[in-house]
């Protein structure tokens, strides 16, 4: 697998508490890498250093360095806003925007300057088609988002996300706030998007890491104890 991701002897600080310790890792182009671990240690943190959310927060220091394609995304000229465009990001709480569900997925096309409303029009209809909500929305668009069920307001977080064509596509326990349904269908829809994203997705669930990941890292205490394809992690000797 050709590693899209290198990051290399990372240490995070939140203040003088170390959440991170020397963590090395490669993460590969077009496949699902899942981050496992207990709770508090350090897989959202890793998360969020990958399109630099971290730097929202007061007090946060790294050392060691992370590079997409080859490239140093904390080095000074890097340009944050556009790594974000580059790397979606879904939560665990659906959080669709308090607006319609058209105007849910136009938001990140709007905000970097698309106006068309054809062209609009067209990314609409294909981040939804691509999040598999197309069919379920298409007839009432203009209605609010927050009108639609937990499982479709995901999709339409991951359909917003795509709108702006993302390289990475992070998903911190998107699942976890879901019925077991909602769950499958976006570990499906997961294993259709690998195909066009890297995606990496944070689980506390060994089981569907090894449903839907190709490669697994195990985190404790701030550190990357272990990391393999899943395949060879879950298979019988
Ligand atoms: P989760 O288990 O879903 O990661 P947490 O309760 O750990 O939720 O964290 C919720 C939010 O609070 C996160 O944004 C996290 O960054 C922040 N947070 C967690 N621990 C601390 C802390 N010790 N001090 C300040 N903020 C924290
Ligand atoms: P996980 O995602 O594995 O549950 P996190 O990355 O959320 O773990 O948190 C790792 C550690 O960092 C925890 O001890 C947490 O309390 C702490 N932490 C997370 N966010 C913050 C924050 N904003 N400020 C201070 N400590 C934090």
């Amino acid at each position: 697998m050709q590693a899209l991701i290198d990051i290399d002897q990372l240490d995070l600080y939140y203040g003088d508490f170390q959440a991170l310790k020397k963590v090395s890792l490669d993460i590969p182009e077009k496949a699902i890498t899942a981050f496992i671990g207990p709770s508090g240690c350090g897989k959202s943190t890793l998360l969020r250093t990958l399109n630099r959310m971290n730097d929202m927060i007061p007090g946060t220091r790294i050392e060691g360095s992370i590079k997409v394609s080859g490239k140093d995304i904390y080095s000074s000229d890097v340009d944050v806003e556009t790594l974000r465009k580059k790397v979606g990001m879904v939560f665990q709480q659906p959080n669709p925007f308090p607006k319609s569900i058209y105007d849910n997925v136009a938001y990140g096309p709007r905000l970097h300057g698309i106006a068309d409303k054809q062209r609009l029009d067209e990314i609409v209809e294909s981040s939804l088609r691509a999040a598999v909500l197309w069919d379920e929305v298409k007839d009432h668009l203009k209605r609010s988002a927050l009108g639609i069920s937990g499982g479709q307001q995901q999709r339409l977080c991951i359909a917003r996300a795509l709108a702006v064509e993302p390289d990475v596509l992070l998903m911190d326990e998107s699942t976890s706030a879901l019925d077991p349904i909602s769950t499958l269908k976006i570990e499906e829809l997961a294993q259709e998007l690998k195909k066009r994203y890297t995606i990496v997705m944070v689980t506390h669930n060994m089981h569907q890491a090894a449903r839907v990941s190709n490669q697994t890292v195990f985190f404790l205490n701030g550190e990357v104890i272990e990391y393999a394809e899943t395949e060879k992690l879950f298979s019988n000797p």
